[in-house]
């Protein structure tokens, strides 16, 4: 298994809630360096252009206005086989199919407040992370 990297956002209902913290120190017991971090307020331009493979999807309006509410931490986590740990660890989209110990039946609230983003293709987890991280913050992995 190869080390990869993959891209965490602490949604805005996990940072309201106090939960950053927890989360991070969830990923960290589970094998995961955080090897950049950032809080930000995402703009409406920024979430629309990191979401925008959903665009045609009927709860994008209601995506878009929810990552923009308020703060978010985002996170670029390394570790053996991490796109595929890191959904496991994160758990099913809607958090009351998610199973027990995933961060999504922990913190998460419902389908569109789900607490956390994660990369779902070794290949979307690079575009993701130079979406939000320059090469002089995370050298881009080989
Ligand atoms: P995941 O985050 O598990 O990869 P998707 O990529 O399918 O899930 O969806 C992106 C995000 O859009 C979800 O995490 C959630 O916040 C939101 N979302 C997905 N499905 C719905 C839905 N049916 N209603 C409202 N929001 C949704
Ligand atoms: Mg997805």
């Amino acid at each position: 298994m190869a080390i990869e990297r993959t891209l965490c956002i602490i949604k805005p209902d996990a940072v309201e809630k106090r939960k950053a913290g927890a989360i991070l120190a969830l990923l960290e017991e589970n094998g995961f360096q955080v090897l950049a971090l950032q809080r930000s307020h995402l703009t409406k331009h920024v979430a629309e252009g990191f979401y925008a493979v959903h665009k045609a999807r009927p709860f994008f309006g209601e995506l878009v206005t929810f990552m923009t509410r308020s703060p978010v931490v985002i996170a670029v986590l390394e570790r053996e086989d991490a796109v595929a740990k890191y959904r496991g660890v994160m758990g099913a989209t809607d958090p009351a199919k998610a199973d027990a110990g995933t961060i999504r039946k922990l913190h998460g609230a419902n389908v569109g407040e789900n607490a956390v983003h994660g990369s779902d293709s070794l290949e979307n987890a690079k575009n993701e992370i130079a979406y939000f991280f320059p090469a002089s913050v995370v050298a881009p992995s080989a």
